[in-house]
């Protein structure tokens, strides 16, 4: 039996953060029910719906064991849609779920939502969490502030959710050294199962995005931190969580032992995961597809059994091999040169032999990696692979 990963895709949020350009949107409440009855119905109906929308898919010997509910903001809808949501994947595949993660922001977290989700079977929660200081918080739109934090993961506990991630953004408006390093510390006294690093990246399609080209005062574009500063922001990071006892295991992730996350490393394994939703993307092994963006048409269309898939995309053995070095080398367990060459028919020795010498990558056996001090350029270093 071969693993497969299930996504579902909410696109709701309460407020649009300053920096977000996303397919998101914020609806009235109204809007949820039928959206979580679409998707259980995409998931029910999902082997007809994939063949009319040109996907060779079969399920037959794969055991669904990660599924993750992402968005948007998830957490805002009824824990009964959720429930809804996982019992129709349990109704339609074969599952022995080890990994059930609900995306949340911490000030959606009510006792007893978390206890709905738990006894629905979600046991991980990714928390929106970005930053522990209010003034960056407050710039970028966020709906919660610090005590948020605290309290959103003293409920989950309770309710017996213990495998928390908190996402923190190195970059946002208002950030300075001191700010960074203080969230830092709060993230390590809250002590979370797992935690991702995003660097900032300024989206022209944002609200924050325009004010850095066209100026304004109103989301703190000049309160930037710049790219020298987001660099030491990383640095800061790498060191405080490994000082605390995390593994880095990809460019954006570190986890306490045993809770890397089994869904976002198939991401990174090319292994194959089935999306539901709007806009949820899937990946078979040989073929790439999405679900049309906007929500309303995706509800449209499945409501009236049709198919959502707007892009299937077969992918080339070309393809193929960029994804492996892309994919690949963004986890710190590297990649497997004797296999890649010998499945892609290439020979990278001398490039290898290059980029280690100048010390970008380091190799160990067949294993090759970045360097530790090089993750930041992993860009630079692939598509001198490339070449
Ligand atoms: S909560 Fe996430 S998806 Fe929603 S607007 Fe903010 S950044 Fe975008």
């Amino acid at each position: 039996m071969r693993n497969l990963g299930i996504y579902i895709q909410v696109p709701f949020c309460q407020t649009k953060c300053t920096y977000c350009n996303f397919h998101t949107g914020v609806v009235s409440a109204g809007r949820f029910a039928p959206y979580a009855e679409a998707v259980c119905l995409e998931i029910r109906e999902h082997q007809a719906l994939l063949r009319a929308g040109g996907v060779k898919w079969s399920a037959e010997n794969q055991v669904a064991n990660s599924v993750y509910i992402g968005g948007g903001t998830p957490s805002l809808l009824e824990p009964t849609l959720l429930a809804d949501m996982l019992n129709a994947l349990r109704d339609s595949f074969h599952c022995a779920w080890e990994e059930v993660t609900l995306e949340a922001d911490p000030e959606t977290i009510e006792a007893e939502k978390a206890a709905q989700w738990a006894a629905a079977g979600i046991n991980r929660i990714s928390l929106g969490t970005q930053s522990f200081a209010d003034q960056e918080l407050k710039a970028a739109g966020r709906m919660h502030r610090r005590e948020d934090i605290y309290h959103a993961v003293s409920v989950l506990h309770a309710a017996g959710i213990r495998n928390i991630s908190f996402d923190l953004i190195a970059g946002l408006p208002k950030q300075s050294r001191e700010s960074w390093l203080a969230s830092l510390h709060d993230l390590v006294e809250l002590s979370p199962a797992h935690v991702s690093v995003y660097m900032m990246e300024i989206d022209e399609g944002s609200r924050l995005g325009l004010e850095v080209l066209q100026g304004g005062t109103r989301y703190s574009a000049r309160d930037l931190p710049s790219e020298e500063q987001m660099a030491e922001f990383y640095e800061n990071a790498q060191a405080i969580l490994k000082a605390a006892g995390y593994r880095q295991y990809e460019i954006s992730n570190w986890a306490k032992p045993g809770f890397a996350s089994l869904h976002n490393l198939k991401y990174w394994k090319r292994e194959p995961y089935l999306g539901f939703g709007a806009g949820a993307h899937s990946f078979s092994g040989t073929q790439r597809w999405a679900n049309a963006h906007d929500a309303a048409s995706y509800v449209a269309a499945i409501s009236a059994g049709r198919s959502a898939i707007e892009n299937v995309e077969r992918v080339s053995r070309e393809q193929a091999f960029e994804e492996e070095l892309f994919l690949g080398l963004r986890q710190l367990g590297g990649i497997d040169l004797h296999r890649i060459q010998r499945e892609y028919s290439v020979n990278l020795e001398e490039k290898i032999g290059r980029l280690a010498s100048a010390g970008m990558i380091e190799l160990e056996g067949e294993l090759v990696r970045l360097a530790a001090g090089k993750l930041s350029i992993s860009n630079e270093v692939i598509v001198e692979l490339l070449r």
